[in-house]
Formats: C-alpha cells, sequence, structure tokens
C-alpha cells in the first residue's frame, strides 16, 4: 500500500529468516517489485561475526530478486574511540550512537568528553525530519524516544501538520542549542562529561519523561518493559 502511494518503502532486518538462501528468497519474493531496499544489520552486536552467515544468504536472496541489499554495520566503541570519528572506519561502518541500550551499556567503553559541548544534534535533522520512524505501538519518532503523535489516534499527515519544532518541549531546546539546553531549560543535573550528545540527550530525556510522559515514550525506548 506504501508503495503504491509513492512511498520509498524499505526494510530493516537482522536477517533471522535468511537461514539459507533458498529460505530468504521466499520470504523475499511477495517484497520484490514493491520494496526500494533492505539493510541487515551484521556485526558483533547481532552475532559472533562482522558479516554473518544470514546476512550473507540474505544479500544472494536479494541480488536473485533484483531488491537492492545493503548492511548496517555498528563498530565496537573502541574502534573509534571517539564515537563520531567515523573517518577512521571501513567504507559502511558507523559509530555507536550512546542513546538507549548503548547509553547504559557502552558508554564506559570510550573517552567522555565536556558536557558544554554537546549544544547541537549531530544526527538528526530536527527541523525538517526526511524520516520519521514508527514502533508497532504506533508512536511516530523523530529519533527513537522522542514521540510526535501516535498513528493509531492521529493520521500521519495531521501530526506532520502539527509539528511545530520550535515548540515541540523537546526537540525545541534541542534545536536552539542541543541536550544542553535540555538540561539548562528543565534545570536538569547533569554529569560533568559524556560519550557523545546522544548519551546527554539520552540522560536528560530519561530525567523528563515524568513531565512529558506522551512524548518521551514508549517505555521500552528507555529501558523499561510494559
Ligand atoms: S539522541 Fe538526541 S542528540 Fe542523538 S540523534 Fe537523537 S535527538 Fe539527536
Amino acid at each position: 500500500m506504501a508503495s503504491d502511494m509513492g512511498f520509498d518503502v524499505g526494510l530493516v532486518s537482522n536477517g533471522y529468516g535468511a537461514t539459507s538462501v533458498e529460505d530468504a528468497v521466499e520470504w523475499l519474493r511477495p517484497l520484490a517489485g514493491f520494496i526500494d531496499g533492505i539493510s541487515v544489520s551484521t556485526d558483533l552486536f547481532h552475532c559472533n561475526e562482522k558479516l554473518n552467515r544470514q546476512a550473507r544468504n540474505a544479500r544472494a536472496a536479494a541480488k536473485k530478486l533484483g531488491i537492492p541489499i545493503g548492511f548496517l554495520q555498528i563498530a565496537q566503541p573502541e574502534e573509534t574511540k571517539v564515537a563520531t570519528n567515523v573517518g577512521q572506519l571501513p567504507p559502511g561502518w558507523s559509530g555507536v550512537m550512546f542513546r538507549g541500550r548503548a547509553a547504559e551499556k557502552l558508554v564506559d567503553r570510550v573517552p567522555h568528553r565536556d558536557w558544554k559541548q554537546f549544544t547541537s544534534c549531530p544526527y538528526e535533522n530536527l527541523r525538517d525530519p526526511g524520516r520519521v520512524h514508527i514502533d508497532p505501538l504506533g508512536n511516530l519518532h523523530l529519533c527513537q524516544g522522542i514521540s510526535i503523535g501516535n498513528l493509531f489516534k492521529t493520521p500521519l499527515g495531521k501530526l506532520s501538520r502539527n509539528y511545530d519544532p520550535d515548540k515541540h518541549p523537546i526537540t525545541g531546546p534541542l534545536l536552539k542549542d542541543g541536550p544542553v539546553q535540555l538540561a539548562r531549560q528543565y534545570g536538569l543535573r547533569h554529569k560533568k562529561a559524556y560519550a557523545d550528545a546522544c548519551h546527554m540527550c539520552y540522560e536528560m530525556r530519561l530525567a523528563l519523561r515524568k513531565r512529558f510522559p506522551g512524548i518521551l515514550t514508549p517505555g521500552q525506548m528507555y529501558g523499561v518493559l510494559g
């Protein structure tokens, strides 16, 4: 349906079903002609080899079906030293963004920098988003855990029209002065240093969840089940 409506449609997967090339072909066949590309995650966070068997099977199947395919590969924190310094990584690899689980489990593996440096969001175009994420509960995210509404309650067009980036309680401060502004505007306690902007952003949002429960949602994005 999305393809018929003219959207670019992509699939992001860990390739779990691609146990053989033949299986992968069968899983992907119904999508051939409808999706513009597939991205398969394969790295040491997903399995015990950087390019695993399922990803290789998915690539072979996608090629047979004429579906463009690429890999999403995240380097180990120590491989980048400074998370945003991706120039030192092989082509196609990305550094860790320290948000969600990464903000809790991986931050100790990289040097931290002064909190005052994080005066912008380095990754998302919050003013004019070219893409959004939708979770299974219907929440529409600008960045995982920052919602602008719920698609099960409000149509996408209305959510898009209603989004005012400067007035939004989270993107407003982020656009003004990054995660630093979240701390300043809401008077939040903060550490002296963080792994990257996302690490500080995530911790500030965690502290603001009770204040903005409909925006900083769902719990799963913040390590809370249910
Ligand atoms: S976590 Fe915050 S700083 Fe990082 S990409 Fe998302 S909005 Fe930007």
